[in-house]
């Protein structure tokens, strides 16, 4: 006989399956995803022609920490396309960045001082729906040969670039082939001396965070500072502390960015909690973004007024080190912008 333990462990993702394999068998049908969660489509809030705009993709492991038969459950909710996606609101663009006008050449994006971004693969894990990307043009970001190599030479021809950041989509949607590659070359350009991930598969499919990975993340001269993406405590369970052990392990430099997000983390004792977990994981808290003014995304909008009030809590009940910067991201600065603006 089995146990009801038993079944609900067969009902998830075993830990043990390899990331690729787990990369392959993303949840992209609202029928499965509702099943998983015992949601019954008839209540359902979720909008499905939302998925023609942006696609539904979400990873078996991510799904295993939402609460079942929850339609507010606060991971769901990044996930779950909304009629109110479609709707249009005045101020909210497809491009709110212009990143497109920083974009130098395929796949590398020079707009911060000292710091470039290379856009290593167009792809993510997971499709979180107010992401400030979900109209950016990825094919033209899949870099060849060729681009590698002309984004390799601009970072080798300025010797202001200190950084880079793998960027994406998700960097380490890449093979561990290529990712490896491409930290031998940038680690052959001397003046370059910190590389930088920015990813967010440590949160969902945590077992990316491979014994290789981490070497040949940290087998180089270059300093490795890893920003992970996590907005919600729940997202933090035993597999993500294993992986983040794992780098923290090899010495990697642990920081987090969260967006703010209404009704999945606007509220001062979900952010505390979220400082909290972190910390216990290795982690420090770095960014808190109020969301870019992406189209289809407006219903995830905090006011600002209340994004500071926010802050001001955290002030009050934690130690510095655990509350996160309050930012902005606009088009044509030279950094971030902290709210309130100085
Ligand atoms: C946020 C960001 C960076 C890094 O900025 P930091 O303030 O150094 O974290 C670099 N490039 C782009 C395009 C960014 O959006
Ligand atoms: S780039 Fe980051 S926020 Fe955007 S969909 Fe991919 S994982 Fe989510």
């Amino acid at each position: 006989m089995t146990a009801p333990t038993d079944l609900i462990w067969q009902s998830k993702t075993p830990a043990t399956a390899s990331w690729q394999q787990q990369l392959k068998t993303l949840i992209r049908e609202p029928a499965e995803l509702f099943a998983r969660l015992d949601l019954q489509a008839e209540d359902m809030p979720a909008h499905l022609a939302a998925c023609q705009d942006f696609a539904l993709r979400v990873p078996s492991a991510f799904v295993d920490k939402m609460q079942r038969g929850d339609w507010n459950d606060p991971l769901l909710l990044q996930v779950l396309p909304q009629g109110a996606e479609l709707l249009a609101q005045t101020g909210f663009v497809a491009d709110p960045l212009e990143e497109q006008s920083s974009n130098p050449h395929p796949g590398l994006i020079h707009k911060y001082h000292g710091r470039v971004l290379l856009v290593v693969s167009g792809g993510c894990a997971i499709n979180c729906r107010y992401c400030f990307r979900r109209h950016f043009p990825y094919e033209d970001n899949n870099p060849s040969r060729q681009e590698w190599q002309n984004a390799l030479d601009y970072i080798a021809a300025d010797n202001s670039i200190s950084e880079v950041i793998l960027s994406g989509g998700d960097p380490l949607v890449a093979s561990d082939k290529q990712l490896a590659e491409l930290v031998q070359r940038i680690a052959a350009i001397p003046h370059v001396h910190t590389l930088r991930v920015h990813s967010r598969l440590p949160l969902v499919i945590p077992e990316r965070i491979s014994d290789e990975l981490v070497a040949l993340l940290t087998g180089s001269r270059l300093q490795t500072v890893f920003v992970i993406h996590c907005n919600h405590p729940n997202e933090l369970d035993e597999r993500v502390q294993q992986a983040m052990a794992k780098l923290k392990a090899a010495g990697v430099t642990l920081l987090n960015q969260s967006v703010l997000l209404a009704h999945i983390n606007d509220d001062s004792a979900t952010l505390q909690a979220l400082s909290e977990k972190l910390f216990a994981q290795g982690v420090l808290p770095y960014y808190l973004h109020v969301l870019d003014k992406v189209q289809g995304a407006a219903h995830f909008d905090v006011a600002e007024e209340r994004a500071i009030a926010l802050l001001a809590a955290l002030r009050d009940r934690l130690p510095g080190y655990l509350v996160p910067k309050l930012v902005r991201e606009l088009p044509n600065y030279g950094s971030k912008t902290p709210i309130p603006a100085f």
